[in-house]
This record gives structure tokens, sequence and C-alpha cells, in this order.
């Protein structure tokens, strides 16, 4: 997955008044204790399949103030929700609450449609639906429940 994240860093174009945004919203007050331990990634689900997704590096980024970057990355809608990395977090950071705001964030601003939260909420009740059908299938396997879930993700990839 290629985002501007993985552009070179223009300095020109960073806006310090971003961690101050994040940090006065409820769930982002501990945003500026983090010290870059990398504790909130080794935990994380998403980096484990996209080396890219590194809650740690999303968090340096608030910090330097890269808005742009951060608000207009796909990344920021890969999050699970699992809060594993609030915790394992030593200083208590609260990366999933802060995911949440820049979520908010990203629509306020215009770098996706209104629409995207209400599409990932779909899609994750998508993805537990076919998870419990991948279990009922793995204790009995039949054609019946295989069918079930092929239908299922070619429905949603016809949408
Ligand atoms: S675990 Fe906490 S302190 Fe460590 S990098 Fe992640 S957010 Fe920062
Ligand atoms: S809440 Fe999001 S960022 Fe944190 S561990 Fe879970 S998937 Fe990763």
């Amino acid at each position: 997955m290629d985002d501007k994240n993985d552009k070179p860093l223009l300095v020109s174009k960073l806006d310090l008044s971003f961690r101050e945004e994040i940090a006065s919203q409820p769930g982002g007050e501990n945003v500026k204790r983090c010290f870059a331990c990398g504790t909130c990634a080794a935990g994380c689900p998403i980096t484990d399949i996209d080396e890219k997704y590194n809650c740690r590096r999303i968090i340096r980024q608030i910090l330097f103030g890269m808005r742009e970057e951060v608000l207009s990355s796909p990344r920021i809608w890969l999050c699970l929700v699992c809060y594993r990395c609030y915790a394992r977090c030593p200083q208590k950071v609260n990366f999933t609450d802060i995911m949440r705001i820049l979520r908010y964030a990203a629509i306020k601003g215009h770098h996706v449609s209104a629409e995207m939260l209400s599409r990932v909420t779909e899609l994750d009740r998508f993805s537990q639906e076919v998870r419990h059908d991948f279990i009922d299938h793995i204790f009995k396997p039949d054609k019946e429940i295989a069918e079930k879930i092929k239908l299922k993700i070619e429905e949603k990839l016809s949408v």
C-alpha cells in the first residue's frame, strides 16, 4: 500500500499546530508523552501483515506536524480498534483513540468522503461474519458453508 507517507519529507509543509489539535481532544491528551519505544507496533495485528503500518511512526508524524501525510493516508483506516497498543503503552498514549480522532479529522478536512466511517463499520462486520463462517467450516467442512463464504466475498467485491 503506497501513499504520501512514502515520499520525502518537506520541512516547509510541517504544521506544528497538528499535535496541539490532537492533544486538545478527548483521547488525544497524552500524544506528546510518546517516547518512541515501539512497544505498540510490536503487538499490533496490522503491523503483522503490513510492515509499513506502524503506530510509533504515525505518532512521530503527528508530533512532527505532518498533517497532510497522516490525514490523507489509507493506513489510518486499517486499525482494528483492538486497544492492544493502548494496553501495552508505558506512557498511556492511547493510540486507538488517537486513530479515531485522525479519522474524524480526515473526514472534516475532506481527505475522504463522509461515508468512509460507515463503510469501515460495514467492512468490520463483514470480516467478522466471514471469520465466523470460516471457523464453522474448520469444525464442519462442507460445501454449503464454502459456497456461502464465496458468495459473500463476491457480493462484497461487486459493490
Ligand atoms: S508504546 Fe506508547 S510510548 Fe511507546 S511508541 Fe507506542 S505510543 Fe509511544
Ligand atoms: S488498536 Fe489499531 S493500532 Fe492499536 S494494536 Fe489494534 S490494530 Fe494496531
